[in-house]
């Protein structure tokens, strides 16, 4: 974990801090919610961020 990496949220799973580094996607539901996925280092697996 360093300071310098934006982090995108925490994992729904383990609350593991995701940084920007791992995202995958990124976009907006036709309801306006903007939803982050990403590969948590920690679960090594892809997550909704949080
Ligand atoms: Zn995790």
């Amino acid at each position: 974990m360093t300071a310098d990496n934006t982090v995108l949220g925490r994992c729904p799973h383990c609350e593991h801090p995701v940084p920007e580094t791992e995202l995958v996607i990124d976009y907006q539901t036709a309801r306006g919610q903007r939803v982050t996925t990403a590969t948590c280092p920690h679960c090594v697996t892809m997550v909704t961020v949080r």
